[in-house]
């Protein structure tokens, strides 16, 4: 009969875990040691020797619910399919910077603290702390409470409530779902072509066209947007030659789902990606990218960006060897070959590591202009935010001055795939992190350059720009056609940001 108690207690444990989290809105201290407790209640009043329940007991309850804890401290939300996606699509570098960037004793506390009590009570299991009948007694009061009251609000109150175990099991089979589902994309789309691709301008002139796609990258914080430090200093002093869309935000905010939406027709990989589009409109591509990528089909946007006729991912060769990531002028001398590409007509995408966590690595020393308050690691996370900004800007007007001294029929877009909520006040989790959703989490700057030919060969289509038009990224693939002065069957000038 026992048995059944080391099945009910993972249950009432999570449930009180989840009804503190949403009563306190935030993962306090004090619902993990409520947890701890719960979870070692078995041991200490039951004192059976079904040595299965405790050989299964360790994998399958205790194990996913410290990985479970672990993670909403981490993330400040509960283990998810977008989670095991991290974790695949991250490699070894990443993993362990992020493990860097939040190591803190609260971590450090919870697993020797959840281990030792845990470890505690497995050794100490045969031997009976209680009295034979005040643990009957113990047993039938919690059967009866978890019966007629946990389990039907644990059944009835929320669907989406799965066991510790069923819960990461679950989440790991719908991330491989996902990726065999672009393996089979993949296959499928060999083959695909789009139909009636057209460019609508015969200027003759060399076009150099290049996309720079932002990370973590929240508009709130740059000075041109409004932001009362001066993160911009470049752009602002290159205002007039900036064209500054204003109410653009993405549609995602995890990385993969947002770049899908930006990157594939109607969000969907087998209705064409843009690298495709580019190919077969005649282009030469290039796919610059200072992302992380444990192998070109391990995540969607290496794999498009790996379509491209010419690609570099750079972090990939230090993969396992360095802690220390790239920053992101280490793409420029990439840019700075392929600008020397005879081909006349090239689109390059640029794939920056930008904000993304842990800030203080996105810049060079002589950017940490901001410093934030000593002793206040929030401010002091803020102010590393705002030095990686001010280091983008540094990159975007480095890009743009390549672009320039061209002088061909050029321009440079600039967007983040999504926002980043990062506020000194404490309900801001200072991550992006899609099961929070923020607005900051979505509002992204929209930024474009173009070169003096591009303005002579298309002065009506920039008249018709609108910067307050309110635009989400999951179209933004037709407004990359248009800026490119490509049309298509498929492409739909009332989904671009320039229509
Ligand atoms: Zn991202």
């Amino acid at each position: 009969m026992s048995a059944i108690w080391y099945i009910i207690f993972p249950f009432a444990t999570e449930f009180i875990m989840k009804m503190l989290y949403r009563l306190l809105g935030i993962w306090s201290i004090w619902s993990p040691l409520a947890m701890i407790t719960s979870l070692t209640i078995p041991f200490l009043i039951l004192n059976e020797k079904i040595r299965i329940v405790k050989i299964i007991y360790l994998p399958l309850v205790y194990l996913p619910i410290y990985i479970n804890i672990i993670h909403i401290l981490l993330f400040n939300s509960e283990i998810s399919t977008n989670s095991f996606m991290s974790i695949f699509e991250t490699n070894l570098q990443e993993a362990t910077e992020f493990i860097v960037h939040f190591r803190s004793m609260k971590l450090l506390m919870m697993t020797l603290l959840f281990w030792g009590v845990g470890i505690v009570s497995f050794l100490f299991h045969d031997q009976s702390f209680c009295d034979y009948k005040i643990r009957i007694r113990i047993q039938k009061k919690y059967l009866i409470t978890s019966f007629f009251i946990i389990y039907p609000i644990f059944c009835f109150g929320d669907h989406r409530y799965k066991y510790p175990f069923e819960k990461l099991l679950f989440a790991y089979i719908e991330y491989r779902q996902d990726f065999k589902r672009n393996i089979e994309l993949l296959n499928k789309r060999a083959g695909f072509r789009f139909k009636n691709i057209k460019s609508l301008v015969s200027s003759g002139e060399p076009q150099t066209y290049v996309i720079v796609i932002g990370e973590s990258v929240n508009k709130e914080h740059m000075s041109i947007y409004g932001y009362n430090l001066n993160t911009t200093p470049n752009f602002n002093a290159m205002k007039s030659e900036l064209t500054i869309f204003q109410e653009v935000r993405s549609a995602h905010c995890h990385t993969q789902k947002a770049l899908k939406g930006i990157l594939c027709f109607d969000e969907d990989f087998a209705n064409g990606d843009i690298i495709t589009f580019f190919n077969q409109a005649g282009f030469k591509t290039f796919w610059l990218s200072n992302q992380y990528t444990s192998g070109n089909c391990d995540s969607l946007t290496a794999m498009i960006g790996s379509m491209a006729d010419v690609k570099k991912f750079i972090n990939k060769s230090h993969y396992r060897t360095k802690l220390s990531s790239n920053c992101d002028e280490e793409l420029l001398k990439y840019l700075q070959e392929i600008l020397q590409d005879e081909a006349k007509r090239k689109i390059i995408f640029l794939h920056l590591m930008g904000s993304h966590l842990p800030y203080s690595r996105r810049y060079l020393p002589n950017f940490e202009v901001f410093k934030g308050r000593s002793k206040d690691a929030r401010s002091v996370n803020v102010a590393q935010y705002n030095n990686s900004i001010l280091y983008t800007d540094y990159i975007l007007k480095s890009v743009i001055d390549m672009v320039k001294k061209l002088d061909d029929d050029a321009f440079v877009l600039y967007f983040s795939d999504h926002g980043e909520d990062v506020t000194e006040a404490q309900d801001s989790p200072h991550s992006h992190v899609e099961s929070l959703s923020t607005p900051a989490m979505f509002d992204i700057p929209f930024i474009v350059w173009y070169s003096s030919k591009y303005k002579k060969i298309n002065k009506k289509f920039i008249d018709r720009w609108n910067v307050n038009k309110v635009y989400k990224t999951n179209d933004l693939i037709h407004s990359i056609v248009a800026i490119s002065r490509l049309t298509s069957d498929e492409f739909s000038e009332k989904k671009s940001i320039f229509g």
